[in-house]
């Protein structure tokens, strides 16, 4: 039986950037107490905490060390401390300042070559490219803007494509993925999931074959693409009701 069942966030476990909804928090929880947790994302600390971990209101603090935060694609790592009744961060791999502006320069560069650089749309207060310590993340709509203005901004990902395109260009010694519905995440080569589950590997003294993971962007480009290449079995999913039904199927096999 697997041991670790780890999930991609936006669009595998909640609607892009929204706080998970209650049946994924039950089943979560349900989860907790079978199998090590792992949400892998390219978003922030603050985010997890957010999206997940406060969702998961029914949870024991026994239970939540078993739910273990692979921030920032997994760059970084935060363990429950039950006795603390809070969060450790166990390691972290910042980029550099240089990196930070060299990558910053580079997408906004590409997105106002295209057309694609839509600061007027903004809300106030919202930032399209954000430094998220291991990663910088371009939002084309900024963090608040609505879910439905963003799933219309680039559904079939063409204008996402073109940018990563041109910033390959300009900066090809950085890695640009497309991930959630408006995002492209740029990381130094090899700060991906691969580096996020081999670490998971290492800290949780699991093997691949030990590990399950669902994600929305398994396809080649796709910020779940790297998870696929490594061996690990992977479900492939819509939306997080995609998720919630496996997560029904496993539960009820352990039954
Ligand atoms: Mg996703």
């Amino acid at each position: 039986m697997k041991k670790v069942l780890a999930f991609d966030v936006d669009q595998t476990l909640n609607i892009a950037k929204t706080p998970i909804p209650d049946e994924i928090a039950e089943l979560l929880t349900e989860c907790l107490d079978h199998f090590e947790i792992c949400p892998i994302s390219g978003q922030k600390f603050d985010q997890f905490l957010i999206q997940i971990v406060d969702r998961l209101k029914d949870a024991k603090p026994e239970q939540l060390e078993h739910l273990h935060l692979f921030v920032a694609q997994g760059t970084q790592y935060y363990r429950y401390n039950a006795k603390k009744k809070d969060w450790d961060l166990v390691y972290n791999y910042p980029l550099t300042d240089e990196q930070v502006k060299k990558i910053t320069e580079t997408i906004q560069t590409a997105a106002e070559e295209l057309g694609y650089w839509e600061a007027d749309k903004l809300q106030e207060g919202d930032e399209i490219i954000e430094n998220r310590l291991s990663q910088v993340t371009f939002s084309a709509l900024g963090q608040k803007a609505g879910t439905e203005a963003k799933y219309a901004w680039d559904p079939d990902h063409k204008k996402r494509e073109a940018i990563v395109k041109r910033c390959k260009e300009l900066a090809p010694e950085f890695d640009y993925e497309i991930g959630g519905t408006t995002s492209i995440n740029a990381i130094t080569p090899g700060m991906n999931k691969v580096f996020g589950m081999t670490h998971m590997m290492e800290e949780l003294k699991v093997e691949k074959e030990d590990i399950l993971y669902f994600g929305d962007m398994t396809q080649p480009g796709g910020n779940d693409y790297p998870v696929v290449q490594m061996g690990i079995d992977t479900i492939t999913v819509r939306s997080h009701e995609d998720t919630a039904y496996a997560l029904r199927g496993i539960l009820g096999l352990i039954k």
